[in-house]
């Protein structure tokens, strides 16, 4: 760990001054900031990584009204977390607070511990997380580095080194420390987080310096360098992967979905049985080698019918959607296509929301007119 870093009191003083000032005149009402139950909190703080604000809100909305306390969240299924969960992404996040709720329940007594250090051995639950839970809502002087307050720290103190190597975070979350008001923890922490959401944003955007209230103390401003930092290292592109899957519907609309295993991409998602094909392999023969791993009567010959392509985190995914029409019996004795999946199962439409599918295969189902 970087040692804590000797800041001058009254630049710490001035900071916070007018960090906590601004925020609380100026933040913004977000639904979260309403509460201090530390499940509300800790659900709010899962859902916005990665995922913006306005998005999060329906989804923590409807997920606390279904699941309102960690006793109900750690009784509930796994389809129907996954369900609550099903286009937000990053489906492990939902599993892991499903696995927490769970410990919080049995090792703790289904109250959430305080301290940052207990807080980290819940699964799923960071260095970033601990230290948002912890100060939201217990006020513990806790610091906390997501992207936004380290582009802030980056600016504020100009910090040439990439902010992406661990040295670089090392040094960010001392300083991190080094600032958190003893006070109010939530809110500058809070005030942090709302500065480089809403005046000091990434590129594309500018920092918004003329309206900053830190704009005085600012080191990145004052050498003219607020849009060259922070220092990014290179992304790396994402993987190419192309998946045949397939739709196959009865006539009344029943649709076969299958479940993934735990672990990987989409774990423990429904979707269309799906096949990555063979080098050698046409799109047509792994859809016809789905068809027979399913097991389905009569053997249909798949058509091709929709082409879409999805940009994940770290893959670029390609599906080649192929339909088939089950006849009217029979098809009982579908069997689980291959290792990737755990279950297999005839859904009728009406029973599609409660199966947590993927945002891709949400996607796709409307594309081929089946959701
Ligand atoms: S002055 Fe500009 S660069 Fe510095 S913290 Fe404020 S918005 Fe960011």
């Amino acid at each position: 760990m970087a040692a804590t870093p000797r800041l001058p009191a009254a630049r710490v003083r001035t900071l916070r001054q007018r960090l906590l000032g601004w925020y609380h005149r100026e933040r913004r009402d977000l639904p979260w900031r309403r509460t201090r139950d530390p499940y509300a909190i800790w659900l709010s703080e899962i859902m916005l990584q990665q995922t913006r604000v306005d998005v999060v809100i329906p989804y923590w909305q409807r997920f606390l009204t279904e699941l309102p306390t960690v006793h109900a969240l750690a009784a509930a299924p796994e389809d129907q977390v996954l369900a609550r969960w099903a286009g937000l992404g990053y489906y492990s996040r939902a599993r892991s607070l499903h696995r927490a709720a769970r410990e919080v329940v049995t090792r703790w007594g289904g109250v959430f511990p305080r301290t940052p250090a207990e807080l980290e051995e819940l699964p799923g639950v960071g260095r970033y997380t601990a230290g948002a839970i912890a100060s939201i809502a217990f006020g513990v002087p806790a610091p906390l580095l997501d992207g936004n307050v380290a582009r802030v720290l980056a600016r504020l103190f100009a910090v040439e080194a990439s902010v992406d190597a661990p040295a670089t975070r090392a040094e960010l979350w001392a300083l991190a420390e080094a600032l958190v008001d003893p006070d109010d923890p939530s809110g500058w922490n809070q005030g942090l987080m709302e500065l480089g959401a809403t005046v000091c944003v990434p590129p594309p955007g500018s920092p918004r310096c003329e309206v900053c209230p830190l704009a005085g103390q600012c080191a990145a401003r004052a050498a003219g360098r607020q849009h060259e930092l922070p220092v990014r290292a290179p992304r790396k592109a994402p993987r190419a992967l192309t998946w045949v899957t397939l739709a196959a519907t009865t006539r009344a609309g029943a649709l076969v979905l299958a479940r993934r295993k735990p672990r990987g991409l989409f774990g423990g998602l429904w979707e269309l049985p799906s096949a990555e094909p063979a080098a050698d392999e046409t799109p047509a023969a792994a859809a016809a080698r789905v068809v027979a791993a399913l097991g389905l009567p009569g053997r249909p010959a798949p058509r091709r019918a929709v082409e879409q392509e999805h940009v994940l985190t770290h893959r670029r995914l390609r599906l080649l959607a192929y339909r088939v029409t089950l006849p009217a019996r029979g098809t009982a004795g579908v069997t689980i296509p291959g290792d990737a999946y755990d279950r297999v199962a005839l859904v009728p439409p009406a029973e599609l929301a409660r199966h947590g599918l993927s945002s891709a295969t949400s996607r796709l189902l409307e594309a081929l007119s089946l959701a």
